[in-house]
């Protein structure tokens, strides 16, 4: 469903992601974990198409998000095309970035009003649904600042979810929270991966709930995939010396 193939991606001199490839299929939750500046968040970023990559190609079901075919050429993707395809990706970020002058139910349903044309009952009945799932069914009047930040957070998810995503990509989530309600919205969120089909692409320093969710750990260091493997090899029996030296100053 996601591929990078070849993708590098510099700033300035700053070499941050070097011919990278990747893929995560379908369905499939897939944590990247490194130290900092390893390029985690930029991978989510050039995902969302927050940034671009130097070369390489990214695709996601199929479609290259940095190219497109025309008169049977691949060329440079235009702008509606990179829409086209970001509808499939949701994102949640470390800063919840919440619309502050719009209550909760609002922030859930803009997107699927604006975006796919959705009804504003249709767009209202599933926000509620999705705020229901999240534990904030009784909040849809609120504003943001009226939530906790675990809750401003759980409020994140739902809005990304409206969008019917196949991928939700996750970038840090928990940093920025108090640590008592870190557990609240990590608990959501294994609540998707175990009861939905959406691909997710979490970037994690809580290395209990990457554990619990992915299928596959892969450990970036210097712009590349150093290791990969299924959580218990990763975290139980890694061959790689960078990725034990990591993981022992986390764990
Ligand atoms: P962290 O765990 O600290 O978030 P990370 O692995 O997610 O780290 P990135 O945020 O992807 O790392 O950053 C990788 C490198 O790219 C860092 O050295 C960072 O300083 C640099 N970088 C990221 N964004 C920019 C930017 N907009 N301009 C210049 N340098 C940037």
């Amino acid at each position: 469903l996601i591929r990078f193939d070849k993708v590098t991606k510099r700033f300035g001199s700053n070499v941050v992601l070097d011919e990278l490839d990747f893929s995560v299929a379908s369905g499939k939750h897939v944590t990247l974990i490194g130290p900092s500046g390893s390029g985690k968040t930029t991978i989510l970023r050039l995902l969302m198409t927050l940034t671009s990559p130097d070369s390489g190609s990214i695709k996601v079901n199929g479609d290259y998000l940095t190219h497109e075919q025309r008169n049977g050429k691949l060329v440079p993707a235009g702008d509606k095309h990179i829409r086209e395809v970001r509808k499939n990706i949701g994102m949640v970020f470390q800063q919840f970035n919440l619309f502050p002058n719009m209550k909760v139910l609002r922030n859930i349903t803009e997107a699927p009003v604006t975006v796919l044309g959705l009804s504003k009952d249709e767009a209202e009945e599933r926000a509620r649904e999705l705020l229901d799932m999240v534990g904030l069914g009784d909040r849809c009047d609120a504003y943001p600042t009226q939530l906790s930040g675990g809750q401003q957070q759980r409020v994140a998810i739902a809005r990304a979810l409206a969008m019917r995503p196949q991928v939700l990509l996750l970038d840090e989530v928990t940093s920025a929270l108090d640590p008592e309600l870190v557990a609240g919205v990590l608990d959501v969120l294994r609540d998707i991966a175990r009861t939905t089909d959406i691909t997710m692409l979490c970037v994690t320093h809580e290395m209990n709930f990457a554990r619990d969710i992915s299928d596959r750990v892969l450990m970036f260091d210097a712009g590349r995939v150093i290791e990969s493997g299924s959580p218990d090899k990763m975290f139980t029996e890694p061959e790689h010396e960078r990725t034990r030296e990591f993981l022992s100053a986390v764990l």
